[in-house]
Formats: structure tokens, sequence, C-alpha cells
């Protein structure tokens, strides 16, 4: 018995009768209230790989609070009239302090402003979008978090490393790299992280990739573990490096890959020869 699934009448509201394409500014999104603000993720750098909610927020926002780690590419998506608001490092300043940042969210969304506070990847995901809703939260501020694509699994599918595949790891642990102050993270059990997944995906972890290397064979790593470097995931500047455990501090050491990175330890790169489909006539396209 054949069926050819037809679109309910429902479905077809908002549709453009001209081109038969459905019109994303005719979609009920949800209203952007005045004196609110949306955490939203712009996903790991290809634009295209933001989420339609996010794409909604740029077009009704007042103001665009945004981070180093964004794509300025994005932002061209920005309704005209927005402000655009740079909350990262600058000229080798130090970047903003987080209580300035949730203070001036906080202040902007006490102006009447629909504020858009923007972050690279997912703002739940080492982004510190816990801590900025947090204050937000305590202070009364009404907010919602859109998701975005982290660069920890969107990242690899650009490097054709899949984060998880049932002949490699039925687990994967997301760690970072990096605490508070800079240094390898010391309230991290690096036994138990070193032997409870075969795939370790790896936040800001260049710096310090010789020490956590060293900690991770502590822990009973092999030394040939395969370690993946991958830079710029998603852009057309997108770098990959192999390298393995023991050899990773002094990898980086020599040739210092470019960062943003995300490191993978793990046989998920054993994929990439065959997967590795992110390549020259795709760098072309500006969207993803
Ligand atoms: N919230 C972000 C992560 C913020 S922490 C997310 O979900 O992706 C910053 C770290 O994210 C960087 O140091 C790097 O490890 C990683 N990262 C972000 N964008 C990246 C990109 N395009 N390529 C590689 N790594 C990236």
């Amino acid at each position: 018995m054949s069926h050819t699934p037809t679109k309910s009448a429902s479905a077809w509201e908002g549709i453009d009768q001209a081109t038969g394409f459905a019109r994303l500014d005719h979609e009920a999104f949800p209203v952007f209230h005045p004196g609110t603000v949306w955490l939203v993720g712009a996903g790991p750098g290809a634009p295209g790989l933001m989420s339609l909610l996010a794409y909604h927020a740029m077009q009704n926002c007042d103001v665009v609070v945004y981070d180093a780690l964004v794509n300025p590419d994005i932002l061209r998506w920005v309704r005209v009239g927005a402000e655009l608001e740079y909350a990262g490092k600058r000229g080798g300043k130090p970047s903003p302090v987080q209580r300035d940042i949730s203070l001036r969210l906080i202040e902007l969304a006490g102006q009447g402003k629909r504020v858009l506070r923007l972050k690279g990847g997912d703002p739940f995901m080492f982004g510190r979008g816990g801590e900025e809703s947090q204050t937000l939260a305590k202070s009364g501020v009404v907010f919602r978090i859109v998701p975005g694509i982290t660069s920890g699994v969107g990242g690899l599918a650009y490097a054709g490393v899949p984060a998880t595949h049932r002949d490699t790891n039925h687990a994967v642990i997301f760690l970072t790299g990096h605490d508070a102050t800079g240094q390898m993270p010391a309230n991290v059990n690096w036994q138990a992280v070193a032997t409870a997944s075969p795939v370790i995906v790896m936040y800001m972890a260049v710096k310090n990739l010789g020490d956590i290397a060293g900690a991770l064979m502590a822990g009973g790593r092999p030394a040939d573990d395969p370690v993946t470097i991958i830079s710029n995931a998603s852009m057309p500047q997108q770098q990959v490096a192999a390298t393995t455990l023991t050899e990773a501090g002094r990898f980086v050491a020599e040739n210092e890959p470019p960062t943003p990175a995300i490191v993978v330890v793990g046989h998920a790169s054993d994929w990439r020869p065959l997967l590795d489909w992110y390549g020259a006539a795709e760098r072309e396209n500006r969207i993803g």
C-alpha cells in the first residue's frame, strides 16, 4: 500500500504562494520582549550552524552583546539599527570580568532593551552562560536560553570525527583544559577521566596540553593514544593536526596550533581519513 504524505492545512499556513516556500518571517516565533535577555549560542563558527531562534533573536533585538568567539560574519544578520557591543578581549587589554558583563546585561535590560547575549557554541558549554543566567535570575531579569551547536560536537563533525561511534565509544567526556586561573584544572580526577571514556573532548586545552597528557598517561591512558587538534573548526581556515598523547606537549610547543582549538583524545579520529568531508570546495561557501 502506498501512501503519499500530504501537508495538513495548518502546515500550509504562511507559505508564500508564489514560491511555495514557507517564510520564516510568517512563523509564530516566541516574542522577544523589551527588558529581557536572550542568551544565545551562535554555534562553532560557520554562520549556517546557528539556530532559527538565534536568527530570530538577531532580527528582533535592540542590542547584541557578543563574545570574541562569535564569528563576525554572523553579525551581518543583526537587524539594521540594533547596537553591537563587544564583550571580549580587545587590543591586548584584559577581557572584561564576568561580573561586569552580567551587570551590563542587567543594565541594558533595565533600559527596556531587548538584549541578545551572543556566545560562541552553546552558552552552557564552558561558556559561562550558567553564571550569566544565574545573575540575571537573581536580579529578576526575565531571560531565555537558546542552545547552540557546541564546538566539541559540531567542530568534530567538520573534521570528520564522530563524537560517538558504536565501534569506538559509548561515552564521551567533555573537559576544560583551563580553570579560572588559566591552569590545568586541579579538581579533576584525572585517573577517572583517563579510564572512564575512550573519547575525551577538551576545550581550552592547547596551552596546558603537555600537562594534561601527562596526567592522562599517569592515569593509565596509553602513550600512543591519538590526539587530534581541530583549530577554527567549521571556518574556512580550519586546520586539523594529529599527534599522540606522549608527543602532544612537544607537538604544541613546536607547532603552535591556532586557537580556538578543540583537542580530541582517543580513537574517534580513526574515522577521519574516510569521513573528512570539509574540503577546499566546501570552504568556499561563507555559510557553512
Ligand atoms: N561555549 C563554547 C565554548 C566556549 S570555551 C562552545 O560551546 O563551543 C572556548 C573554547 O571553545 C575554545 O578555547 C576552544 O577550545 C573551543 N572552541 C570554540 N569555538 C571553536 C572553534 N570554532 N574551533 C575550535 N575550537 C573552538
